[in-house]
């Protein structure tokens, strides 16, 4: 805890009168151009790595960067993306995964979870994902003819069905359809 203080307290009286117009314009309205989906795990920076500045993204962040489907039952995540796109208008939504990732590994290793029941029950978003993801993977390793242009055609599966957006043709989802760079 006392570095976290003496980090702030560094910030403050050091980088913060540095870039005092910036935080002054940013007191009272944001308007970041894109919602940033990453997991919560320390070592993504997500500022850091997209070399943005504040109020440029808007982060949502949880175990596995995972975005349950669009339901009835409000959750901290869809009201955020909701936020995100029907109030501030962002232009680009990134979902963005990483290596090492605990939740990752545990869902594609099946890992037993009974001693972190939340996590397991918060992980079960992903079964759709895990589904589709491993469906694909059993296409690749079946055929043959199925070189680069099968693996170009293969992504996160948990980019396409864990996103909560209404694609065209789909009959269910939230009343606003972003472009959603999948
Ligand atoms: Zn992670």
């Amino acid at each position: 805890m006392q570095r976290l203080i003496e980090g702030f307290k560094k910030f403050r009286e050091g980088e913060y009168p540095e870039r005092i117009s910036l935080f002054q314009d940013l007191a009272t309205r944001q308007e970041p151009g894109t919602l940033f989906v990453t997991c919560s795990d320390s070592r993504v920076v997500p500022e850091l790595v997209t070399q943005r500045e504040p109020g440029d993204l808007f982060v949502i962040r949880n175990a596995g960067n995972i975005i349950p489907s669009f339901g009835p039952e409000p959750g901290g995540v869809t009201a955020s993306v909701e936020y995100a796109v029907a109030a501030l208008g962002v232009e680009d939504i990134v979902i963005c995964g990483h290596s090492d990732c605990g939740a990752m590994t545990a869902i594609a290793t099946c890992q037993c979870l009974e001693h972190l029941p939340t996590v397991a029950g918060w992980l079960h978003h992903a079964d759709a994902a895990k589904a589709v993801n491993d469906a694909h993977s059993a296409q690749l390793r079946r055929g043959p003819g199925r070189g680069d242009g099968a693996r170009k055609r293969h992504r996160p599966a948990q980019q396409h069905q864990n996103a909560p957006f209404r694609r065209p043709g789909s009959r269910s989802g939230p009343p606003y359809a972003p472009r959603v760079g999948l």
